[in-house]
């Protein structure tokens, strides 16, 4: 049996552990203080404690719930990072230097780009993860250590996060929600909520629940098409929950959040870059005043679809603009490693014949 990870323990639980094994409670703040804010990678490492606990410690945890095994890129450009789960699955985190302001957090920061499930049940046409089906949840501990991996491997912060890996985060809103909590404490992370961007292919009640949490976390559609018609023939989600109902609930959104609201499209050549498109998605951009992030298609082994040509993307982008709606054509990185994501562990697993 696998042990469980000492990052997915909520620090009230850390205090149970603690009194059930006999401990002052003095010792939680100690743990999570090396887990979180000194990042050590052993329960050895962990000089202040005594040694029976540090001992009863390895007993009865993990101190990771990741295994890094591979990184691609390098250090000054977006990387990647590849972590294999206790269960032989993979998942994967990119690490973007100075991003720029894509989801209204500051500029200029480091963004990392955390994935929530391993695959994805969505099954969107353009889609890497979407590709190779469903897998499993990710657990708190598996979606807030990528966070802690990340920064322990680059020896930096992390400023802002966006939940645009792998998986369809509301999806997995309970997990998704325990790891914004280690993600967001005091005693963990502690980054804002505001530095956290939720991507979602639109999943409305979920949409709705969140609407009520009290932070303040961004939240980024994938809306890809602009109408019903030309949505669904590249998201199956949109048969569930059409574009009406999808804005209602965006509308509800802002009738209680005071974030911006960001629309993502993907530009694919011949499938959904009409500038019809260009005209109908910018009068839905006003009427939830959300900003817009056109991405140029990234390539995915094994689809033959392309992006358009620059021209046409800006020729798209400024129809946007003249209805004046703020949207960024979004600059290529890390499209030459794989970086979209669901792609380099798709490639190990079915290196290692999981799939
Ligand atoms: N499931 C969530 C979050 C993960 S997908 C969602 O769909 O929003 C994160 C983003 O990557 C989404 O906007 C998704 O549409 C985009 N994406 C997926 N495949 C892509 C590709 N081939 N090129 C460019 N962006 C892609
Ligand atoms: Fe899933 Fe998002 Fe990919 Fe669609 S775009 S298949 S929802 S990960």
């Amino acid at each position: 049996m696998t042990l469980p990870a000492l990052t997915g323990l909520s620090p009230a639980a850390l205090a149970a552990w603690l009194q059930d094994a006999g401990q002052p409670a003095f010792r939680a703040s100690q743990i999570l203080e090396w887990v979180w804010k000194k990042k050590v990678t052993s329960f050895g490492a962990m000089t202040n404690l005594p040694a029976g606990l540090r001992a009863s410690l390895t007993e009865s945890f993990r101190l990771s719930a990741l295994e890094h095994t591979h990184t691609q890129g390098a250090a000054d450009t977006t990387r990647k990072f590849l972590f294999r789960l206790h269960d032989g699955r993979y998942v994967e985190s990119v690490l973007i230097p100075a991003n720029p302001a894509l989801y209204g957090e500051t500029s200029d920061r480091r963004t990392l780009c955390v994935s929530s499930q391993v695959g994805c049940a969505y099954g969107c046409k353009f889609c890497a993860s979407g590709l190779a089906g469903f897998a499993r949840n990710l657990d708190a501990a598996e979606i807030a250590g990528q966070v802690l991996a990340a920064e322990q491997l680059a020896g930096e912060r992390v400023d802002n996060l966006v939940f645009m890996g792998m998986g369809e985060p509301l999806a997995n809103l309970t997990n998704l929600l325990d790891a914004i909590a280690l993600i967001t404490s005091e005693s963990s992370l502690h980054l804002g909520a505001r530095h956290l961007t939720i991507s979602t292919s639109g999943l409305v009640p979920q949409i709705r629940q969140l609407a009520t949490h009290p932070q303040q976390i961004r939240l980024a559609i994938s809306l890809h098409g602009a109408t019903d018609e030309v949505r669904e023939q590249i998201m199956p989600i949109n048969r569930k929950w059409p574009i009406a109902e999808l804005f209602d609930a965006l509308d509800d959104w802002n009738s209680r959040k005071n974030q911006k609201l960001t629309l993502e499209y993907i530009l694919i050549q011949g499938v959904n870059d009409a500038l019809e498109q260009a005209a109908i998605l910018a009068r839905l951009a006003r009427r939830i005043h959300a900003k817009v992030n056109l991405i140029p298609y990234n390539t995915v082994e094994g689809l033959d679809w392309r992006r358009p040509p620059d021209l046409h993307c800006r020729a798209f982008r400024d129809i946007l603009h003249a209805a004046g709606v703020a949207a960024t054509l979004r600059l290529e990185k890390g499209g030459d490693i794989d970086a979209a994501c669901g792609q380099l562990r798709l490639k190990q697993e079915t290196l290692e014949g999981i799939r």
